[in-house]
């Protein structure tokens, strides 16, 4: 079993691939660090927000989704690792099933490690050094999310709690939330439409 399979194991044991249309997680390598967003109409609406390590998405749920408001602090749960070829999934997963509900990619684009760019006695860390650090600082390219982003663990156990908050820079957007632009990247519908389609 390669390392990614076992990573998966948790996202294989919740789902039936007989029944929902979401990816079995076969091996891929992007080639690039990509993250994605996904809008997530399951038991509550959400945000899922995803970033490429070591091979898988490592995984949030956002409750308010993210904000371009350096002032707002959003709630982010962590969940379990999903397969790289998760990113493009758009659709309904069926009633009954794990997370049931319709999903869109509601942001998607690349991302680098700010924390790589530091000089060493400033903190310099890879990706994987500063998700276990509980700080990881990342720049997103995205469509509707870019700059910087913050990423903080904040408490430990067993159920950690982080905190996604948008770092100060030219992308802050104070003023109207962004989450207001409902449509999918991928393919313009919203989940209304996805969810009316399939
Ligand atoms: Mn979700």
């Amino acid at each position: 079993m390669t390392d990614e399979e076992d990573k998966l194991k948790d996202y294989k044991a919740k789902r039936d691939f007989s029944k929902t249309s979401e990816p079995e997680g076969k091996e891929v390598k992007s080639g690039k660090s990509i993250f994605v967003v996904q809008k997530h109409d399951a038991s509550n609406l959400h945000y899922d927000f995803r970033i490429e390590m070591d091979g898988v998405l490592k995984s949030w749920a956002v409750p308010k989704g993210p904000s371009m408001n350096p002032s707002v602090r959003r709630l982010a749960v962590p969940t379990e690792d999903h397969p790289l070829d998760y990113a493009e999934f758009e659709g309904v997963i069926p009633e009954g099933e794990y997370g049931a509900g319709a999903v869109i990619v509601w942001d998607t684009g690349t991302f680098r490690n700010m924390k790589a760019d530091k000089e060493e006695d400033k903190g310099r860390m890879t990706l994987e050094e500063s998700h276990e650090e509980g700080k990881m600082e990342l720049f997103l390219d995205g469509e509707k999310l870019k700059g910087g982003f913050a990423l903080i663990r904040t408490g430990g156990g067993k159920k950690p709690r982080w905190l996604l908050i948008k770092m100060r820079d030219d992308f802050v957007d104070e003023g109207s939330p962004i989450t207001e632009r409902e449509e999918s990247v991928e393919s313009g519908r919203t989940l209304d439409e996805v969810r009316g389609q399939e």
